[in-house]
Formats: C-alpha cells, structure tokens, sequence
C-alpha cells in the first residue's frame, strides 16, 4: 500500500489528488488558484471535511506550501505527515517525441522538459515549476512525469506529417503530436473492460469533449490518429478555441492588421462555441439558449455536432473495423443532447443509438447503443488523475 500524490500544475493553478495504491482509492484533493494574483485561494475536499483558506499566492513555491499546510491539516487534513506519501506524479503537456510513455523523473527528464518548453510555451514551464517544488517538499521520493503527448507518440507518419515542406519538420519538429492522451488512454483501456474485449483486434473511437476536445482513434491499445495537432488549437471545434481553419484565414486577417497575438488570442479564447454562439463557452448555457429558439446558438450545437461526426468517419474510414465510439469529458460525459445529436447522423457507418438508453446513462458510465449496433457506444468517465498515479505506482514500485 502506498499514498501518491498527483499534481497537475496549470499557469496560475495547481490541482493535486492522493490516492492509495494499489487500490486505486482517492483519499482527498484540492485547487489552489489565482497563483500570480493579489488574493489566491486553496480549497480542499477529503472524507474529513474541508478545508479552505484565502492568501496572497505570489508563486508556486508558496503554492506547494500551502498544499502541505492542507494536506496536514489536523482537522480536515488528507495525511497525518508528508512522510506518508511514497511517490508523486505530475501531469506534463509536452514530451516532444522524447517520451512514448511516462517515466521516472531526473536530471536529464528535467532538461528534456525545459527544452521542449519550446513547443508549449504555456504549459511546460508552469508543469516544471510544479516538479521542482515537489521535489523540494518531498526529496529524494520517486516522482514521474506523465505525458499528455505521450500516448499519441505511436501515430504513423502518414497520420502525423503535415503537408509542408519536410524541412519545417526536421528543423522546427512541425508536425501533429496530439494532447489529452492520459485520458485517450484511459477511457480506451476502461471501454475494454466494459466491452470484455482485449485491445488486439479492436478498435476504438475515443471522444474526449470538454472545454478542450480530441478525438482519437485507437487500434490495439495504441493512438494511430488524433484530432489535435502541433498544438491543442487544431481539430474540433471547442469552449473558445477555433479548430480546423483554413491558414489563409489568418493571412487574411493579418494582411487587415490582425497582429500575432491578436490571432493567437481570436482563435484560441474567443473562437469556439463561444464565437459561434455569442452566448457562452459553456455548453449548458448554448443548450438552453438554443432550446429558447436563439439560432446562433442552435448553429454553433451544428457546426459541433457536424465536426465530430466528420471526424469519426474519417477514423472509421482508416480502421480496419469500428468496435466502439466512447464519449467522455464534461461534455460527453453529460450531455445526453449533444451524444444524440453526434450519433443521430452516424447510422450509415453502422452507429445506432438507444435513446432511452442514452437518456437513462445520463451522466454515469454505460452502454447506450441499440443492441443490433454494429458499433457500440459507450458513456466512461474519465479520470486523468487516476491514471497519473497509476502508472505513478507501476514505475516506482513496480507492477
Ligand atoms: P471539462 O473541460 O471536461 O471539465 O468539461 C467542461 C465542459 O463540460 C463545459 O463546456 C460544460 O458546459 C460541460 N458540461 C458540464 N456539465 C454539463 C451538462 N450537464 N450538460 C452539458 N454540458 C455540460
């Protein structure tokens, strides 16, 4: 038995967990937030109770503190000293093609990360800072990187090569690395289970729909092609992030003045269901505000709905056989609308949806295909944290 402690280090966020391996059991977590800011703030929920507290959170070194204060907390504390945690393991946006699967962090990993900063200029470096302030609290215990890359390190070229001269990809690394791998991997491994299959011989079409949304597919256990791309801007359309787009929009736009960060911030925060919709990034919001009969917001539900499905029949095309399309994230996890209405043009490849399955599921893990479905359809929930201490616990002590 062994407590890991998770930690997901955003920009101005720090997410963390622990559970008890091998059981898989969450023990308690909590979100420090508003890092940089005049007043931060940690919150905290385990078995004990809460545990709350408002502070100025100028770095995450002070972060990583006040983590420690609540983790040991007398009243609502999750442990009884930091002693108790026998490893940890940090999520990491980018691996580059360095890293094919996690590994146990040292030296050489931290440099690997710091070069690859590069390529996630927002992302890397808070995940580094995280790692390094673990490692200040915790010493010599093992502590694994887990990459959100990494699971997507077995696309073939043909999946990966953009269609630019070749050069661009030997000298800048431009090509598709694909993200939320952690959860791909996850929810395909718990659809096995569910379907009682083994992953030789079958093929999964894996929809992570959350504010950020991938698809991915997936033969014999291993990612062969993936919606994201060089970064997590490309693919389907998002909370506030454009996906596809054709480039000469943006020579387009630059030629009338848009500057570089004027588009970085167009398609990465103000695109996506928000930009079609002018409602909201949320999809509760859209669903409601087009329920009422606004019509931008019933067009954006489409042009989502409508690229999701491009998507899954494009990947049907290149698997030898579809077994099974898995929703999950926050959308895809809960919104029974949005999975009917995705479903509800996929028949001729094969895709039937259970209405009432669909609806009784609802928001927990399930089956909702009819049973004469060539395809199944199947509801996981995902949990990337769990996965993190997972492969946590295999690398430091041992499957
Ligand atoms: P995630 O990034 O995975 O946390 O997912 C966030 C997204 O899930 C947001 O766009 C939410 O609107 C969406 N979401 C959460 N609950 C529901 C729900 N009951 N119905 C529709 N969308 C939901």
């Amino acid at each position: 038995m062994a407590k890991i402690l998770v930690i997901n280090c955003g920009s101005s966020s720090l997410k963390y967990e622990v559970y008890e391996m091998p059981e898989k059991k969450s023990l308690g977590k909590g979100l420090v937030e508003r890092i940089g800011d005049a007043m931060g703030k940690i919150a905290q929920e385990s078995p004990k109770g809460e545990y709350t507290e408002e502070t100025p959170i100028p770095d995450h070194r002070k972060a990583m503190e006040l983590v420690r204060k609540a983790l040991t907390d007398g009243k609502a504390g999750i442990l009884g000293s930091m002693d108790e945690i026998a490893a940890a393991g940090h999520r990491v946006v980018h691996g580059g093609e360095y890293y094919a699967e996690s590994v146990i962090i040292d030296e050489k990993v931290l440099e690997t990360v710091d070069r690859v900063s590069e390529l996630a200029p927002l992302h890397n470096p808070p995940n580094l800072t995280g790692i390094k302030e673990t490692i200040n609290l915790l010493g010599k215990k093992p502590q694994v990187a887990v990459f959100d890359t990494a699971f997507h390190q077995t696309l073939p070229p043909a999946a990966y090569l953009y269609g630019i001269p070749r050069e661009l990809y030997e000298k800048y690394r431009i090509r598709r690395y694909g993200f939320h791998g952690t959860s791909h991997r996850y929810v395909a491994s718990q659809a096995l289970t569910m379907l009682k299959r083994s992953a030789e011989n079958t093929s999964i079409i894996s929809c992570h729909l959350g504010n950020g949304a991938s698809i991915t597919a997936v033969k014999n256990g291993k990612s062969v092609d993936t919606s994201m791309g060089f970064t997590p801007l490309e693919g389907l359309v998002m909370g506030t992030r454009s996906g596809d787009i054709d480039p000469a929009v943006l020579l387009f736009l630059l030629k009338r003045g848009y500057t570089e960060a004027g588009l970085d911030t167009l398609l990465n925060k103000k695109s996506g269901m928000l930009g079609l919709s002018g409602v909201s990034n949320d999809m509760r919001d859209i669903e409601k505000a087009a329920k009422e009969g606004d019509k931008n917001a019933q067009e954006a539900l489409d042009v989502y709905a409508c690229r999701i499905r491009k998507y899954i029949g494009a990947y049907a095309a290149n698997l030898p056989k579809t077994d099974a399309i898995v929703f999950t994230g926050g959308i895809g996890q809960n919104s029974v609308s949005t999975r009917a209405q995705i479903c509800g043009g996929l028949e001729g490849i094969g895709v039937f949806l259970d209405p009432k399955k669909n609806e009784e599921v609802g928001r927990k893990a399930g089956i909702i295909s009819a049973d004469y479905s060539p395809v199944t359809i199947a509801v996981i929930i995902t949990n990337e944290e769990l996965q993190i201490a997972i492969d946590t616990y295999d690398l430091a002590f041992g499957k």
